[in-house]
């Protein structure tokens, strides 16, 4: 008996999905995945968390959620995929649907994470082991509010990000004010539950922070947050639909100083 390869069966689990998927839910809003290019209804996620389940998130076909497919819009919004192949990326806590697509087409691709052992290096990003101005691109999402000292995390991207190289490092939008004392018993254990002003602190570090709103992107994209109960998180715009944000926070080139090498006045 002939042995089954992986993956051709995994590219005709995919085949199927994009086509039965719209087939089944033909009654379901349609929606278009900017990873994989699939168009039709996306997936509802169900989990025993409330606050985790979410209406039409997941696309069928690639497996990417919201914030990865808002991710990668805004990835190659900043950096053009034409550059990758001569750029370096550090990723830390890897979606696998962003990582099958990145680490074959950036120069070098490091994957990263602390208790995962299937990444490259597991690390502890408040310490991390690479020299300074490492990587053009850090990718660091959903991580930063479960580090106790996550201000050593964010030295440490800066340290290593080369300048003029840039970092995405969104965490979820909790409370209208970031919540720096979160309850004990909370069941989100989050060491700090984040509101939207969470991404002023990045501005204490980095040279520029720019937010991305997924209000900024057509619905089809569907990049927003869609509850399956009432929640009264921040940004909300219906009763159970969230826009989304991402920072992007950059590292300066250094200025030249043109005349540096020129004696000033009065020391010839
Ligand atoms: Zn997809």
């Amino acid at each position: 008996m002939s042995a089954v390869n992986p993956g051709a069966m995994r590219f005709a689990k995919v085949a199927l999905k994009r086509l039965l998927f719209p087939l089944i839910l033909f009654t379901r809003q349609r929606y278009r995945c900017v990873i994989c290019g699939y168009f039709g209804p996306f997936a509802h996620k169900r989990t025993a968390k409330p606050l985790r389940s979410r209406l039409n998130a997941k696309c069928p076909s690639c497996g990417a959620m919201e914030r990865h497919r808002f991710q990668w819009q805004i990835l190659g919004d900043i950096s053009k995929p034409s550059a990758w192949s001569e750029q370096s990326l550090l990723h830390f806590a890897p979606e696998p649907c962003l990582e099958e697509r990145l680490r074959p087409r950036f120069r070098t691709y490091v994957s990263a994470d602390l208790f995962r052992s299937n990444v490259d290096q597991q690390v502890d990003v408040r310490d991390l082991p690479f020299a300074d101005n490492s990587f053009d691109v850090i990718l660091c999402s959903m991580v930063l509010h479960y580090v106790e000292g996550y201000e050593g995390g964010l030295q440490e991207i800066y340290r290593v990000l080369k300048p003029g190289g840039f970092a995405m490092m969104p965490v979820p939008m909790i409370h209208e004010k970031t919540n720096d004392e979160p309850a004990k018993n909370s069941i989100l254990k989050m060491v700090v539950e984040p509101g939207p002003d969470f991404y002023d602190r990045y501005k204490t570090i980095f040279d520029t922070v720019t937010i991305c709103t997924s209000l900024d992107f057509s619905d089809e994209l569907h990049f927003f947050l869609e509850q399956t109960d009432d929640h009264a998180f921040p940004m909300t715009l219906s009763h159970q639909k969230q826009a989304d944000i991402i920072p992007v926070v950059f590292k300066a080139k250094p200025v030249v100083n043109l005349y540096a090498t020129f004696p000033t006045q009065g020391q010839e």
